[in-house]
């Protein structure tokens, strides 16, 4: 980001970090008191910045997915280990996460092959099509997704409270009508937003991709990250899947403005 004229001192930023610390290893507020939210996107400022961390994204995805797993409330969630029926979908995911995931694979080569097989038969289809489809995600193994630490965002949030709903939905290819708990959806809503925040703020692209697509095109450098950190746009060629939806843009922006000056 570029420092406006506005910018906080360093001093001033760094008792703005510390104050930070109080909201980072407790659940995200979603409430009217906008710190918590703030804090954590500047975290992740911080995460995405730091020249020590041997994967600065794995390191900012981490902690979004610790915070949506500790924000997220007890639900009677019809979800187990062993069915990985929903792993059929279209998974979209931002560079970092997509980053992350190649991490993970990057010497598996069984697993790329998979995935070079799944991206030949799933490049380009809607997220109907998809669906459709039954394409298994090439990273679920033994019905369990075999990068679970490692998993995007939105995986993380497709929980159901019906497997019979699911089992219509993924199996028999009937309407999605998938029950899922309003919570866990305005969570994942806001953890996306403070996720955008955070590239923006960072100067990073903040485009979604298909997961298998944008997983093969990091798989392409051995130094990925590096490139993508400094600017390089290694996903050029990957489709882009996801626009922010207009309710979130406004309050990315809002975020953004807001929190310039302080990181
Ligand atoms: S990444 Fe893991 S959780 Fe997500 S669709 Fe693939 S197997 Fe399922």
């Amino acid at each position: 980001m570029s420092s406006g004229g506005n910018r906080l001192q360093r001093a001033e930023r760094r008792a703005l970090q510390r104050e930070d610390e109080k909201y980072l290893n407790v659940p995200l507020n979603l409430g009217p008191d906008p710190r918590s939210i703030a804090a954590h996107t500047r975290h992740m400022v911080h995460l995405f910045s730091n020249p020590a961390a041997a994967s600065p994204c794995a390191d900012a995805m981490a902690h979004l997915g610790a915070l949506y797993s500790r924000t997220v409330p007890k639900a009677d969630l019809a979800c187990r280990r062993g069915c990985g029926s929903c792993c059929t979908q279209l998974v979209t995911v931002t560079a970092p996460e997509a980053l992350w995931v190649a991490a993970q694979i990057r010497h598996k080569m069984p697993v790329i092959e998979k995935m070079r097989a799944a991206d030949a038969q799933t490049h380009g289809l809607s997220m109907e099509a998809r669906l459709k489809s039954h394409i298994v995600c090439p990273l679920l193994k033994d019905a369990a997704c075999s990068i679970y630490a490692a998993r995007p965002v939105g995986c993380r949030a497709f929980v159901s409270l019906s497997l019979a709903a699911c089992l219509a939905t993924f199996v028999d290819g009937a309407e999605p009508q998938i029950p899922t708990p309003a919570r866990h959806t305005d969570i994942l809503y806001t953890c996306r937003i403070l996720l955008y925040a955070a590239l923006r703020l960072k100067g990073l692209k903040d485009a979604a991709y298909e997961l298998n697509a944008a997983v093969l095109a990091a798989l392409a450098y051995d130094d990925a990250e590096a490139r993508w950190l400094a600017g390089e746009d290694i996903f050029a060629s990957v489709p882009v899947t996801g626009t922010v939806p207009p309710a979130f843009e406004l309050s990315i922006s809002q975020l953004v403005a807001h929190l310039a000056p302080t990181v």
